[in-house]
């Protein structure tokens, strides 16, 4: 199945709930987070349903590295000069939307380790 009717993130895809999409590609969809942890704050998800970013590079490591060029070209467009890239994998660290997404954060400073 390339989507999953039941999943948030299949349905931005779909168009049945709205977001602030910044980028559309074949392959990718870039819009932004609803609670901004960061001035920037964009998800970039693949347009084919899969659980993470584990089960995303198993299924295609191309697509999984689509995310991070097109991170890279929002980071661009929003004028950020670094950002930070966040796959959470697992409820244990953190997922609560099981469709693999990059997080691309910008516009502050960030410390190191991350909490
Ligand atoms: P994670 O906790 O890594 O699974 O990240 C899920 C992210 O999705 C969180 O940062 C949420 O704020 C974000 N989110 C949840 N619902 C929406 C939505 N309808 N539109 C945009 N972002 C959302």
């Amino acid at each position: 199945m390339d989507l999953d009717p039941q999943c948030l993130f299949c349905k931005i895809i779909e168009g049945d709930i709205p977001a602030d999409i910044v980028l559309r590609t074949a392959n990718v969809l870039a819009f932004r987070d609803i609670t901004p942890q960061a001035p920037t704050h964009i998800l970039l998800i693949p347009t084919v349903h899969v659980e993470n970013a584990a089960e995303l590079a198993k299924l295609s490591p191309t697509l999984i590295g689509e995310l991070m060029i097109a991170a890279q070209e929002v980071a661009k467009s929003e004028g950020l000069d670094g950002y930070r890239t966040v796959f959470n994998t697992g409820a244990s660290v953190g997922q609560s939307v099981f469709h693999a997404h990059l997080h691309l954060l910008g516009g502050r400073s960030f410390a190191w380790p991350p909490g």
